[in-house]
């Protein structure tokens, strides 16, 4: 038999011994107040340091009811400084009460509940672990998103380039026609001295074509010297 299991085993009469009390002592050990359904009463003492090794044992046998050994429930519990009373309840003996301090009661009931209420969810994980569920249809975007085939992400239009090339020059420019020169004879209107009045030339003040020679614009009389 499992030695852990062999100390939850009444010495008298070999039956199931129901955990009553538990207490956590200064040296690390967890007692504990056992009772069997016949009313053999002893106690047990097991080391906390391996209480992974007996917690389902004990966890067993404190919710065992001690008149006739039937799983006991949970109906509530209530935490008074160092001490956790358990209040479960018994379908044949109504509540039992029983008593564990409360640093024990925190540590088994972790325990308890990944050992006896199977959760869904990995112990590892904090519970709820609600498992990420999507319609169908609605999967999330897989990480190479966008995916292939859809529209590239619109980016603002490349601006245009503030300066334009020079167009490709041309080698031959479109010649300038020669500036002309003070002894070209078409110079003569742009002289300055007005001297070179001559029969063709116009009027500086209205424009009227002068007869040459004439000392005044016949238009606007302007003195044309
Ligand atoms: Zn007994
Ligand atoms: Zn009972
Ligand atoms: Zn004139």
């Amino acid at each position: 038999m499992d030695p852990i299991e062999g100390e939850f085993i009444c010495r008298k009469c070999q039956k199931p011994l129901s955990i009553n009390k538990i207490v956590v002592s200064k040296k690390g050990f967890a007692l504990f107040e056992v009772q069997c359904s016949n009313k053999h009463a002893g106690k047990r003492k097991l080391n906390m340091s391996q209480q992974n090794e007996w917690m389902p044992s004990v966890i067993k046998h404190l919710y065992e009811c001690p008149k006739c050994e039937a799983n006991l429930t949970d109906l509530r519990q209530k935490t008074e400084k160092d001490m956790t009373l358990l209040l479960l309840n018994c379908p044949t003996h109504g509540k039992i009460k029983k008593s564990i301090s409360t640093s024990f009661w925190y540590a088994m009931d972790a325990l308890r509940k990944q050992l006896f209420q199977k959760p869904a969810y990995p112990s590892n994980y904090p519970a709820p672990y609600p498992p990420q569920t999507y319609p169908p249809g609605q999967y999330p975007p897989p990480q190479g998103y966008p995916p292939q085939g859809a529209p590239a992400p619109t980016y603002p239009p490349p601006s245009q380039p503030e300066t334009f090339a020079p167009p490709p020059s041309t080698a031959q420019q479109p010649e300038l026609p020669p500036q002309p020169t003070a002894s070209s004879p078409t110079a003569a209107p742009l002289s300055p001295t007005g001297s070179d009045i001559n029969a063709g030339d116009f009027c500086p003040a209205c424009g009227e074509e002068i007869t040459s020679g004439a000392k005044f614009c016949t238009n606007c009389g302007t003195e044309l010297e």
